[in-house]
């Protein structure tokens, strides 16, 4: 392989030149060389139907072995396939969602294997007319690769294809569930783009999000809905050709994924730095031991002995059909946080938690409009709202308040006719009752006193009581004057303006 390297960086050859330690090495078995890893996924996804790709029977987790089975996913002779339009539906959605370009013409093919699970002897996917191609992930990653906390991922393709059944191994015997068979799969498949574990790791938690969002996919791991080929090489830094390509197969969870190219691309490279020749292989992941071990090496496309699948048709989107599936792409969680960062001039914390949190995200847009302190109806719904809610374990759907009772509420504070402090107990019985925060402050006669007469005897009554504070203030000590204020308040019952109470306080005091 050392052939077929480009010339090495600077360092290299100058040790080669001068080094007592490289003499009579290759240059690339020298020590120094700095490799680096080029990863791409190929990241299976069950997508989010009623029933499966070709038959009507269910599409559903946790069955009984072999009871959502038919003839058609059973792949007995003569039976013919239906495809599922809301499978064709999703994918391209998927697409979408993927900034992927949408062909006019795409079509299914026989991916042709013998292995027990599948009984037709073959899969159907889609192979050199994928219904969705070039496109791109966007996703927040710190770390090398990323440019101002983002990084890009160029997606080569996202195709439909069928799902397999499941082989289980026991004691004495093998078995396979069919129930799988035949549910619709679709499989994302990355550019190699990805230089590392945790940018690998992190493009999949965005992957899936995306997809979950969007309604693809429930996209849970822990019933095999998400499944990864990871596909990793190594090559001196800065170098264009990629090396050999090892492919670990079937990896159905992301830190195991993590985990596994923590230990490959190490292993590579000492590899590689020994003099030996990577040659492409399928390796699995043994997740109890912690390693990787040969499989098989590598088949190629001409084992599979692809050909069209005769008994579908091909697919050729109308425009009219594709702009009604494009209308369907939702906000995805990155563009959201940018938007609000942006529209509401809130800080990074605050949209994040929107970002993350679509029902929140979604009342603190109708609380907002119209209100001049996007920032204050924040806090409002993040420190207040949410804390009631998750006490509560009420979803934000089923909550009393109204929206536009929370930018109420912000106004009355804002106006001066209740205190802060107030609105806390207000946004309480907001909480409980559902009753606008007007009513709530007139029920319970909790208007701000803001009347200077009434103010005046209050602060007189404080300064009585308080001939301590009041002298050091006198005395020069400013910050005396806070502990009159707060008997202002507390006689007041947290009803006074402070601002005003503070102003004739400090006139009283300075006379
Ligand atoms: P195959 O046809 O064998 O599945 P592809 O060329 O279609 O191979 O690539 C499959 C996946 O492997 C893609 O995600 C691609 O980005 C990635 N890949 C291809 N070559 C390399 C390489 N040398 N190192 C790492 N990843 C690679
Ligand atoms: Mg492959
Ligand atoms: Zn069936």
């Amino acid at each position: 392989m050392g052939d077929a390297w480009p010339i090495p960086p600077f360092s290299c050859r100058r040790r080669a030149n001068f080094g007592l330690a490289s003499v009579g090495l290759p240059w690339h078995t020298n020590g120094r060389m700095e490799y680096e890893a080029v990863i791409g996924l190929e990241t299976h996804v069950q997508l989010k139907t009623h029933s499966k790709m070709w038959c009507g029977c269910a599409n559903a987790f946790g069955s009984d072995p072999n009871t959502n089975v038919c003839p058609i996913c059973l792949g007995m002779p003569g039976v013919l396939p239906v495809p599922n339009a809301e499978a064709i539906r999703l994918t391209v959605l998927t697409g979408y969602l993927l900034n992927c370009e949408i062909p006019r013409f795409a079509k299914f093919d026989r991916k042709n294997y013998f292995y027990p699970d599948s009984a037709k002897n073959y899969q159907v996917t889609q192979y050199d007319k994928p219904s969705t191609a070039n496109g791109w992930i966007e996703f927040e990653f710190d770390g090398p690769g990323s440019v101002d906390g983002l990084a890009r991922v160029r997606i080569t393709r996202a195709h439909l294809e069928e799902d397999v059944g499941k082989n289980s191994h026991f004691d004495r015997f093998s078995g396979v569930d069919f129930n799988r068979a035949g549910v619709p799969l679709l499989e994302i498949v990355s550019e190699p783009d990805l230089n590392g574990p945790d940018m690998a790791y992190a493009y999949l938690r965005a992957l899936t999000d995306v997809l979950y969002r969007g309604g693809i996919s429930d996209c849970d791991l822990e019933k095999g809905m998400v499944r990864c080929d990871v596909n990793v090489s190594v090559r001196p830094k800065g170098a264009t050709k990629l090396g050999a390509k090892i492919e670990i197969k079937n990896m159905n969870s992301f830190s195991g994924v993590r985990r596994a190219l923590e230990y490959e691309i190490p292993r590579q490279i000492e590899a590689v730095k020994r003099g030996e020749t990577l040659r492409q292989e399928t390796r699995r992941w043994d997740d109890l031991a912690g390693i990787t071990e040969p499989m098989r090496s590598k088949e190629d496309a001409h084992d599979y002995r692809y050909f069209p699948e005769p008994d579908l048709m091909p697919l050729a989107p109308t425009d009219e059909w594709l702009a009604s599936v494009r209308a369907q792409v939702v906000e995805l969680p990155l563009a959201r946080k940018r938007r609000f960062l942006r529209e509401y001039g809130l800080p990074d914390g605050d949209a994040e938690i929107f970002r993350d949190n679509l029902p929140l995200a979604g009342f603190f847009e109708k609380a907002v409009q119209g209100a001049s302190q996007p920032k204050a109806i924040a806090n409002w719904v993040i420190n207040n709202l949410q804390a009631r809610l998750s006490d509560s374990a009420t979803a934000v759907d089923d909550v009393r308040i109204r929206p536009e009772q929370v930018r109420e509420l912000v106004g009355l504070v804002e106006g001066g006719s209740i205190s802060s402090k107030i609105a806390q107990d207000v946004f309480a019985e907001m909480f409980n009752t559902g009753d606008s925060p007007k009513a709530i402050v007139e029920r319970n006669g909790w208007s701000q006193v803001s009347d200077v007469g009434a103010l005046e005897a209050l602060c007189d009554q404080a300064i009585a009581a308080n001939p301590g504070p009041a002298a050091d203030f006198r005395a020069g000590k400013v910050a005396a004057l806070n502990a009159l204020k707060g008997q202002v308040m507390k006689l007041s019952k947290g009803k006074a303006n402070p601002a005003l109470a503070g102003e004739i306080l400090e006139r009283k005091l300075r006379a």
